[in-house]
């Protein structure tokens, strides 16, 4: 029988919930247990896969193709796990199957209800990972704020469950903020126990409470939280801000809050936890022993979370090269011919992000063409890579109206095209190219020696592709395809062999980059930009280099 996890918020949104159960799931599977998380979204989309980035961050992409909640990215990241279609679940689905099941007669004319269908459904979902025994442990976070109009079903269903299951079974962590006020020099609770009392008002009462805070927690401090909030005391949490969130984890142990939870789900015995690659991996990332500068070049880099999987990407590759890398955010309409040159003079290497439309795509193509010209390492990742081909065929093949049908539909060259299943299809959710798909590599070639095989599989998310018709031009020119399909033949991995690095790959290596597991294409980039740096930074910035000393 699995045991329950759940995670909830109170007080203000962007608290750092995904990073707490990441956290605690990290030390439960560090003690030997086996561990998932999922996440309930409150919102009304079937999935976050017509969202703009802009809304709710990247749309991250699972193995069985499901477009779901950055905070899954999280999950795998620190789990080392693949997480599934059955990990995010948001109020959308939940009432499409409801009312789906309502159409096909399936209620037998009852009347269709809040309370019992949609928190049955929730109820069902809530606890389907723990059925067939894959799971000691499954971790559920709870999107949104407890007091959020659209919550309320799930807090509900979190109240039913609380009292169906027997109650070492289940366990509710609550995570607030602990706000200091500069001008009384005090840290506040009244807004986490208003918080508390909110959710105790639904029914749900938290074993464990979790306070986000800039500074120390007394032993008085927390001894009124527990009081207040009708807690024992060493089930309050000190949650300091960290510098990283791969020290969360570390934090948490210090706290003991793995132990508090396994004593309230009637966890007795359990070995110590063995957080020792974890540890170095972090050692790593602490005390680099060199430093690069790599550009991001992207349409929505005022916000960070819009590129989630490619930052932490960067972290996990970098602390594998023992090198800080400092990523710059390029916005991608700010780039022209006339300032390219200003702009990533500075850089050790150029990544061109993923995206959709036409706005900022001068500025990508611009920016390949300096990378390509200038022996830049350069790194394309799906309609990155789709303009490196783009940049290729209209400077290299001299075919200046190249472009991709997905800005141009009356391109006389397009080069990038779109895919033949994807012509039929009319509506938009869920319905691109998703998941994993398998990936023939050539020998001899760049992507080969990264990968060191030639079977791969990674993660995609498009409609376009490389159009085969430019195939051997391009290859004659010396673009290669270096990666294909083995079922379709379509293009995955394009790649310049007379250039120091220059890849493009169409689907989505960040997808699948772990702490445990970095993505072989962003360690071999860093380690590429490294060499650039090492060649060029002694006349190009020697301010970088003393800043290292
Ligand atoms: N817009 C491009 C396509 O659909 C690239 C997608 C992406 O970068 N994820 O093919």
């Amino acid at each position: 029988m699995a045991k329950y996890i759940f995670v909830t918020g109170g007080v203000t949104s962007s608290l750092g919930k995904g990073i707490v159960a990441a956290s605690l799931a990290k030390l439960l599977q560090s003690r030997g247990f086996k561990v998932t998380i999922q996440k309930f979204d409150p919102y009304i989309n079937v999935d976050p896969g017509t969202l703009n980035p802009y809304e709710h961050g990247e749309c991250y992409v699972t193995e069985d193709g499901a477009e779901t909640d950055l905070d899954l990215g999280h999950y795998e990241r620190f789990l080392n796990i693949h997480t599934s279609q059955d990990n995010n679940v948001t109020t959308g689905r939940i009432y499409q199957h409801v009312i789906n099941k309502e159409r096909e007669g399936a209620f037998l004319g009852k009347t269709v209800q809040v309370v019992p269908h949609i928190t049955d459904e929730i109820k069902r979902r809530m606890l389907q990972l723990g059925k067939d025994g894959r799971f000691d442990i499954i971790i559920t976070e709870i999107g949104g704020t407890v007091g959020d109009i659209e919550s309320t079903p799930f807090v509900e269903s979190v109240r039913q469950i609380q009292w169906e299951l027997p109650d070492e079974d289940v366990t509710v962590v609550h995570l607030t903020l602990i706000p200091y006020l500069k001008a009384a020099k005090e840290l506040k609770t009244k807004p986490t126990q208003h918080s508390v009392r909110l959710m105790s008002e639904s029914g749900v009462h938290p074993d464990v409470i979790v306070c986000r805070t800039e500074e120390p927690l007394n032993t008085d401090l927390k001894r009124k939280i527990a009081l207040f909030c009708n807690v024992k005391p060493d089930a309050v949490i000190e949650a300091m801000d960290a510098s990283t969130i791969y020290e969360v984890p570390l934090l948490m142990l210090n706290e003991k809050l793995d132990e508090i939870v396994m004593k309230k789900l009637g966890i007795s015995i359990y070995p110590e936890p063995n957080l020792d690659a974890w540890k170095g991996f972090l050692n790593k990332l602490k005390y680099p022993k060199a430093k690069v500068t790599i550009g991001l070049i992207g349409k929505y880099i005022e916000l960070q979370d819009a590129y989630k999987s490619i930052l932490e990407s960067f972290i996990h590759a970098g602390a594998v090269n023992e090198t800080k890398v400092q990523v710059v955010n390029v916005h991608s309409e700010l780039i022209t011919p006339e300032n390219v040159a200003e702009k990533l003079g500075t850089l050790d290497g150029l990544l061109v992000a993923p995206g959709f439309g036409n706005r900022g795509i001068d500025g990508k193509i611009t920016a390949v063409q300096y990378a390509r010209e200038n022996g830049l390492p350069f790194f394309g990742i799906c309609l990155g890579m789709q303009m490196s081909v783009i940049e290729f065929a209209r400077n290299v093949l001299n075919l200046p109206q190249a472009h991709s049908i997905e800005m141009d539909a009356n391109t006389p060259n397009p080069v990038i095209n779109m895919m033949e299943e994807q012509k039929k299809i009319t509506k938009m959710g869920g319905t691109m190219r998703l998941g994993a798909y398998p990936c023939e590599i050539q020998e001899g070639t760049l992507a080969h020696k990264i990968y060191g095989t030639t079977h791969i599989t990674e993660r995609h998310r498009h409609r376009y592709e490389l159009n085969s018709d430019y195939l051997e031009q391009l290859q004659q020119h010396g673009m290669v395809a270096s990666g294909t399909n083995p079922a379709t033949g379509l293009v995955e991995i394009v790649e310049i062999p007379s250039h120091p690095f220059f890849i493009g790959v169409q689907y989505h290596p960040e997808l699948k980059s772990t702490v445990e597991a970095p993505a072989p294409l962003f360690t071999a980039f860093v380690a590429a930009a490294k060499r650039y740096h090492e060649k060029n930074s002694s006349f190009k910035n020697p301010l970088l280099q003393s800043e290292l000393i």
